[in-house]
């Protein structure tokens, strides 16, 4: 896949007026590959700039939800999370456990998808995945 634009430079391509610490908030989103909430993200902003508000992230995020640049995700436990838009498509495997999400992509789930699609009598623009699970054995948990 083509490298994706910063999350910076896309907001700036949009025009969205970037403060100093909308560019940070903007570099640690850039830097997080799992989905975290809008708590996350504040603690992980005000680690380097402290004058972070979290209301600030919050507005900040919401402004680039948005702008289709970040995409909200729901694990079913009622917080808002969110992940760079234009990541590569997957969908998201829930251990209610721990709390950790494993991300996979599987051909036979897509083409599914997309067949079920067809015989509603639809083309297939997109969709959502979420499983649920607890781990089969304790020692499957690093
Ligand atoms: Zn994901």
């Amino acid at each position: 896949m083509a490298k994706r634009d910063s999350i910076l430079s896309r907001c700036e391509t949009k025009g969205l007026r970037m403060t100093a610490q909308r560019k940070v908030i903007a570099s640690v989103l850039d830097m997080s590959g799992d989905h975290p909430d809008v708590e996350e993200l504040h603690h992980r902003a005000a680690a380097r700039d402290a004058g972070i508000s979290l209301a600030t992230v919050y507005r900040t995020v919401k402004t680039l939800e948005e702008a289709g640049i970040l995409e909200k995700v729901d694990f079913g436990d009622g917080r808002a999370r969110y992940e760079d838009a234009e990541r590569d498509h997957h969908d998201h495997l829930i251990d209610m456990e721990s709390g950790r999400v494993i991300e996979f992509v599987d051909e036979e789930i897509e083409a599914l998808q997309e067949k079920i699609a067809a015989k509603l009598g639809y083309r297939l623009l997109g969709h959502r995945l979420e499983l649920y699970g607890t781990p089969l054995k304790k020692d499957a948990q690093d």
